[in-house]
C-alpha cells in the first residue's frame, strides 16, 4: 500500500517511541509538539566525551571524559554529609564528590570498581575533583565505545534529562531521513532562494543535521562564536522571522486609528519663548518627526533616542502641549517615583505659567487624594498627567488621552506598552505613543529590536558644556577622594557621592548609603549633607533633592536612584564606589549627572583593586569616551545583548540561536530578506514567525 509520508510539521511528538502523555506535556512546556519542532530545537552548546582523558591531564574549569578504578569510597561528615570516592588509572587521580547519595549508589562504589564519569574537573584537596558527575559502573557487558560526535547540551525544563531529548532528537534525524529518502522534502524551505543563494549558506536540512551532530572535526569551531555556516543559515533565518514579526505588529498598528493632534502651535509657541535657551538642530529635527506622526490618524510608536542630557524632557514637554493643543490629554510616565517627581517639577516649571499645570500620580497617593486625581484624570480636567507605573493600573480612565510617553524606555517591557495603549477611548482611537531612552543603541542593532518601532535620535549635545574628566582611583585612596570633595565644596561647587551595591538588593544599597552619608559627615564636618535613596519617604526625598538644587546642600550621598533625571547645574564632582558591579552604560548614565554646567567636571571611580582585566577594559573606556553611543557599542560587544537591555527587554526579545550583536553582518540582509518576502511570497510570513517565535509571539497578546 502506497502511503503518502506525512509531514513533520503535523506529526505530534506521540508518535516517537518513548513519549507517554506525560513527557509530551513536558516537551509542550518547551514549545515542541511536533517531531518538527524537536529538529528546530537546537543545542545550546556542546561536550566533547568522545575521548577518554587520562586522569593526569585533567586541568580545572574544563568538562572531560575519564575513567577510572574505585580506590576507597568513604563518607565524612564535616559541615555537609558527603560520599568521597577516589578515582585512579594510569596517569593520576581525581576525587569525586557527592552531596546526595543514597545506599544504592554507596555499594556500587566498591573498591576495584570501574566507573566512567563526565563532569567539570575542579580545583580540590589532595587532589583536582568533580562534583556530581554523571557516572557508570562498568562492566564487561557495558563496555562500549565512546560517543562518536560532539555531544550537544539543549535547553531543557525540570523532569525532562538530557539524554531523553537526545535520545527524541536522534528519533526526529532518522525520520527526516527517511521521510527525504522516502521523496519527502523534510522541513519546508521558506527562505527564496533570491535570499539564500547570494548567501552561499547550506540548505535548512544540512544546517540542522550538523547542528544537532556535529562531527568532531568540528571541534576546533568556538562554538560561542557560532561563525560556522550552519549557525549562520538558521541565525540568519531566525532573524528574518523577527524582522516579520515586528513588521506585522506595526502593519497591525498601522490599522488603528488614532486621534490627529495637528495642533494649532500657540501653546508650543509661548513655551519656546519662555525657554531660557533655544533648542538644538537635533531637538528641532525630532520634533519635527514626532508633529509629523501626531497629525496622522494612525497610533504612533515612536523611540526617541538621546544621551544622557541631549535634553529629551523639552522634547516631551513640546509634544505634550502639541496633544493639549489639539484637544487631548497628554502623559509622561517615568519608570521611579523620583523620575517621575522631577518631570512633574519640569513641567510644572514649564507648563504652569501656561495654565497647564500637571497632575501627579503616584503609587503612594491613596484613598480620598488618589480618588480626586483619578476623576480629574477622567473628567479631562488635568490635562497633563505625570506618573509612574501607576498610571498603567486598571482603575486610571483618561477622558480623551492622545499622547503617552514613556520615559527610560528600557525599563518598560512591551507587554506595557501595549496595556498603556489599550487606555485610549474606543472612538477617538488609540493613543500616539513616543518612548524616550537614553540607553543608546547602536542604530542596526535597534533596527533589528524595534522594527516595530520609528527611530528618532538626538544626536547633539545643548551647547556649553564641559566634558566630564573620568578617572579611576584605588579604594586605599579613599581619604585624598574625601578631601578632594572638601575643596570643591568649600569652593562653592556641588558634588554627588554615589553608593553601589549588587543591584537586586534595594535594601541593601540603602543601607551602604547611610553607612556612607555617616562615615562622611565625620570625616567633613563642615560639609552639608544630604542622603537620597529609595527608601525614603517621598516627601523627605524630595526635600532633601530640593536643598540640593536649590543649593542649600553640598554633597549628596545617593544609591543608583539617582541615575535618571536628577539635573543640578551646580554639580560638577561625582564620586562612584564599585564601579566594576555597575554595567558601561549605567555608569555613563550616572557620570551625566555632572558637567550640566559651565565649570569643569569630574567623575572619579573609586574601585577595589584586583580589578579584573575586563574591569580594567571597561573603566579605561569611559575615562577616554563621552559619547554613548560608542560606549554603548562597546558594552554590547563585552557584556552582550541581554546584560545591556535587561533581562525584562530580551526575555520578550529571546533569540534561539541568533545574536544581534555579534551577527550584525546579517542584519540587514535579514531585514531586505523580510522585505522581499512579504513582497513576493506574502504565504510565507505566518509559517515563519511560527517556526521560530511559535507560541511566545501568540502570547505576547497582540
Ligand atoms: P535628558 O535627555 O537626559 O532627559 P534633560 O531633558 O534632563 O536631559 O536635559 C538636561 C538639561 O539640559 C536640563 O537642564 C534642560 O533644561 C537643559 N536643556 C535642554 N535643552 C537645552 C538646550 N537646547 N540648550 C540648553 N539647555 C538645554
Ligand atoms: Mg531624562
Amino acid at each position: 500500500m502506497e502511503t503518502q509520508p506525512q509531514p513533520l510539521e503535523t506529526q505530534p511528538v506521540t508518535r516517537l517511541r518513548g513519549v507517554g502523555p506525560r513527557l509530551a506535556e513536558r516537551l509542550a512546556r518547551l514549545g515542541l509538539v511536533t517531531v518538527l519542532d524537536l529538529l528546530f530545537h537546537l543545542p545550546l552548546r556542546y561536550q566533547d566525551r568522545s575521548r577518554r582523558r587520562p586522569l593526569g591531564s585533567l586541568l580545572p574549569g574544563e568538562e572531560a571524559l575519564v575513567e577510572g578504578e574505585v580506590g576507597e569510597a568513604r563518607i565524612s561528615h564535616g559541615q555537609r554529609r558527603t560520599l568521597k570516592v577516589s578515582l585512579a588509572d594510569e596517569s593520576g587521580t581525581l576525587q569525586l564528590r557527592f552531596f546526595h547519595f543514597g545506599g544504592t549508589q554507596t555499594a556500587a562504589f566498591i573498591p576495584g570498581a570501574r566507573l566512567r564519569c563526565f563532569g567539570e574537573v575542579r580545583a580540590g584537596v589532595p587532589s583536582l575533583e568533580m562534583i556530581h558527575p554523571e557516572y557508570r559502573v562498568l562492566t564487561a557487558a557495558t563496555e562500549e565505545a565512546p560517543e562518536t560526535g560532539l555531544t550537544p547540551i539543549y535547553p531543557t525544563t525540570e523532569g525532562l534529562q538530557q539524554s531523553s531529548l537526545r535520545n527524541l532528537i536522534a528519533q526526529a534525524l532518522a525520520l527526516l531521513a527517511s521521510d527525504q529518502a522516502a521523496g519527502g522534502l523534510g522541513p519546508q524551505e521558506l527562505l527564496p532562494p533570491e535570499v539564500l543563494d547570494p548567501l552561499l549558506l547550506p540548505s535548512l536540512v544540512e544546517a540542522l543535521r550538523f547542528l544537532h551532530h556535529p562531527p568532531l572535526a568540528a571541534l576546533g569551531l568556538d562554538w560561542n562564536e557560532r561563525r560556522h555556516p550552519a549557525f549562520q543559515r538558521l541565525a540568519f533565518e531566525e532573524l528574518v522571522a523577527h524582522q516579520l514579526a515586528l513588521r506585522r505588529l506595526r502593519r497591525q498598528r498601522q490599522r488603528l486609528e488614532a486621534p490627529v493632534l495637528a495642533g494649532g502651535g500657540d501653546l508650543r509657541a509661548r513655551l519656546l519663548a519662555a525657554l531660557p535657551f533655544g533648542l538644538t538642530g537635533a531637538q528641532r529635527r525630532v520634533l519635527a518627526e514626532i508633529a509629523a506622526d501626531l497629525a496622522r490618524p494612525r497610533p504612533m510608536l515612536r523611540l526617541l533616542q538621546g544621551d544622557v542630557g541631549s535634553g529629551k524632557t523639552v522634547v516631551a514637554a513640546l509634544a505634550a502641549l502639541q496633544a493639549v493643543e489639539s484637544g487631548r490629554q497628554a502623559a509622561l510616565m517615568a519608570p521611579t517615583e523620583m523620575l517621575s517627581e522631577q518631570h512633574r517639577r519640569n513641567l510644572a516649571a514649564w507648563l504652569g505659567p501656561l495654565g497647564l499645570a500637571p497632575a501627579w500620580l503616584a503609587g503612594r497617593h491613596k484613598g480620598r487624594e488618589r480618588e480626586e486625581l483619578l476623576a480629574r484624570i477622567a473628567t479631562g480636567e488635568a490635562r497633563v498627567v505625570v506618573g509612574t507605573h501607576a498610571l498603567f493600573q486598571e482603575d486610571v480612565a483618561f477622558q480623551d488621552l492622545g499622547l503617552a510617553i514613556v520615559d527610560e524606555q528600557h525599563r518598560f517591557g512591551v507587554h506595557q506598552r501595549l496595556r498603556l495603549r489599550e487606555k485610549g477611548t474606543g472612538e477617538g482611537g488609540v493613543p500616539h505613543q513616543l518612548i524616550m531612552t537614553a540607553t543608546p543603541i547602536p542604530r542596526s542593532l535597534a533596527m533589528t529590536l524595534y522594527a516595530d518601532l520609528e527611530l528618532s535620535v538626538i544626536d547633539e549635545m545643548p551647547p556649553g558644556r564641559t566634558p566630564v574628566t573620568t578617572v579611576a582611583v584605588p579604594d586605599s585612596r579613599r581619604e585624598e577622594v574625601m578631601a578632594r570633595v572638601r575643596e570643591a565644596c568649600a569652593s562653592g561647587r556641588q558634588a554627588y557621592w554615589v553608593c553601589t551595591l549588587i543591584e537586586e538588593s534595594e535594601a541593601l544599597q540603602c543601607q551602604a548609603a547611610e553607612e556612607t552619608a555617616r562615615s562622611l559627615a565625620e570625616v567633613l564636618p563642615e560639609v552639608r549633607l544630604g542622603l537620597a535613596h529609595g527608601r525614603l519617604k517621598a516627601v523627605e526625598r524630595e526635600a532633601v533633592m530640593r536643598d540640593f538644587a536649590a543649593g542649600d546642600l553640598d554633597l549628596l550621598v545617593a544609591t543608583t536612584v539617582i541615575e535618571v533625571g536628577v539635573d543640578v547645574a551646580n554639580a560638577s564632582l561625582m564620586i562612584i564606589e564599585n564601579p566594576e558591579r555597575l554595567g558601561l552604560a549605567q555608569l555613563h548614565q550616572l557620570r551625566g549627572r555632572v558637567g550640566r554646567g559651565a565649570q569643569a567636571s569630574h567623575c572619579l571611580l573609586l574601585y577595589h583593586a584586583p580589578l579584573s582585566r575586563l574591569a580594567r577594559e571597561r573603566i579605561e573606556l569611559l575615562r577616554r569616551s563621552t559619547n554613548g553611543f560608542e560606549i554603548a557599542q562597546k558594552d554590547l560587544e563585552m557584556r552582550g545583548a541581554g546584560e545591556v537591555l535587561g533581562t525584562r527587554q530580551t526575555g520578550e526579545m529571546q533569540f534561539r540561536i541568533a545574536n544581534p550583536v555579534a551577527d550584525e553582518s546579517l542584519l540587514a540582509a535579514a531585514r531586505q530578506a523580510a522585505d522581499l518576502i512579504l513582497d513576493r511570497y506574502p504565504d510565507r510570513a505566518s509559517p515563519l514567525i511560527d517556526r521560530w517565535l511559535g507560541a511566545r509571539e501568540h502570547c505576547g497578546g497582540v
